[in-house]
């Protein structure tokens, strides 16, 4: 068989989706894939409710409806004094989707792109269909921390660009000042874009600072951000999102943007710049998910595993081989969904030529009830290794 694309026949189901069909085939409780069960504002499904009703159900204009850009733009100037204005967001569907046009707008075959890992599994897919070739710079555990010389040694002369995702999936690490620094030079010397991915930019539990890419010296002009209301109102099938970036590079992405979705309903967008646009949410969905973090440490540290406590996102870290497991990574998934009951996502698909085959990453953004079956599952799990 030679008629479809061989990129998409080597590829795999996303690890997340294998992993929730088999929790929904083994009746089992999804720790798995990264969607809370609380947390959202009520007030934003109302004011969706209204928009579907009494709104606009026709198209939008392609970068989005003008009150969401405007909102974008202020929501960043409120949070970290960037000076934006409508022309420098195009809304999307979902981050998802800024990233696939970034790298459709960003990537000429041949191309190079660093992408850190681990990393969320769409950024080399998205790479290569672009025609480029990804480059990984490995972040080692327990830390994680970005190397500079690893970073520097990949550059080669036909790099474009870095993906950062801060704070970053899976580990829940927020990368601090001296790491997003080296990334900021390097950027600078080989005059490359940097992708920064920071859709749980508000996912945080007030441990540590999250410093946005672009309030680097001299990086706004050079950093492409995706943003996702999805994942700053836990309303993760909402799909809405956005890019940030300077007026030009955001209007080739648009470009991009155009002939892929062309544009997102325009109810979610209107009910999202109404949420966007006042910030008293926050606080209580930050304790929301450090009280359900903190829960799930205390469960993985009585059930006698290693868990890497995060500074952010849903998600937490656990290594299987620090946890005296010396199962991979895939076995251990694989029993737990099958006859333990709690789905789980192996880390090793987050690689791309050299996996790690030691870690699993949990979502804890559950409820207490969710979480204690889950943590009641990963007990029976260890004894079985
Ligand atoms: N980037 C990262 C790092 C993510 O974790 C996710 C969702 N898991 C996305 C992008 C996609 O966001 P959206 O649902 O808005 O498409």
């Amino acid at each position: 068989m030679n008629r479809m694309n061989r990129l998409y026949e080597a590829i795999d189901v996303s690890v997340f989706e294998r992993m929730s069909q088999a929790a929904a085939r083994h009746d089992a409780v999804n720790l798995g894939q990264g969607f809370p069960d609380f947390g959202w504002p009520d007030a934003i499904l109302e004011e969706a409710a209204r928009e579907v009703t009494g709104g606009s159900n026709q198209y939008p204009p392609s970068r989005g409806i003008p009150a969401l850009r405007q909102t974008v733009a202020d929501h960043y100037r409120r949070h970290y004094g960037h000076d934006l204005t409508p022309d420098h967001v195009v809304v999307t569907s979902g981050a998802t989707e800024a990233l696939a046009v970034i790298a459709q707008a960003l990537v000429s075959p041949g191309d190079e792109v660093i992408i850190f890992t681990p990393a969320f599994d769409a950024y080399e897919p998205m790479v290569r269909r672009a025609g480029g070739t990804p480059v990984e710079v490995k972040l080692d555990a327990p830390d994680f921390r970005i190397d500079r010389a690893r970073l520097e040694q990949a550059v080669g002369p036909r790099c474009r660009a870095i993906i950062l995702n801060n704070p970053h999936n899976p580990t829940g690490r927020l990368f601090d000042r001296e790491e997003l620094m080296a990334v900021a030079e390097v950027a600078e010397a080989h005059d490359l874009i940097v992708v920064s991915d920071e859709v749980w930019e508000h996912i945080l539990f007030g441990e540590e600072d999250f410093i946005p890419f672009a309030s680097l010296p001299d990086m706004a002009a050079r950093t492409i951000k995706c943003g996702s209301a999805g994942k700053i109102f836990s309303l993760t099938g909402w799909k809405v999102g956005w890019l940030v970036a300077d007026p030009d590079l955001a209007s080739i992405a648009a470009r991009a943007h155009q002939f892929t979705t062309f544009a997102t309903p325009p109810n979610l967008q209107a009910a999202v710049a109404k949420g966007l646009g006042q910030d008293d949410w926050i606080a209580p969905m930050q304790d929301g998910f450090r009280s359900s973090r903190d829960r799930m440490l205390r469960g993985l540290e009585q059930a006698g595993y290693r868990a890497i406590s995060p500074a952010g996102t849903y998600f937490m870290t656990v290594d299987l081989a620090a946890s005296g497991i010396a199962a991979d990574d895939e076995t251990f998934a694989r029993r737990a969904v099958e006859e333990a009951g709690v789905a789980v996502i192996p880390m090793s698909p987050f690689y791309i030529d050299d996996p790690d085959r030691h870690m699993i990453r949990l979502c804890f953004a559950k409820r207490d009830a969710t979480l204690d079956a889950g943590l009641a599952a990963l007990e029976r799990a260890a004894r079985f290794f």
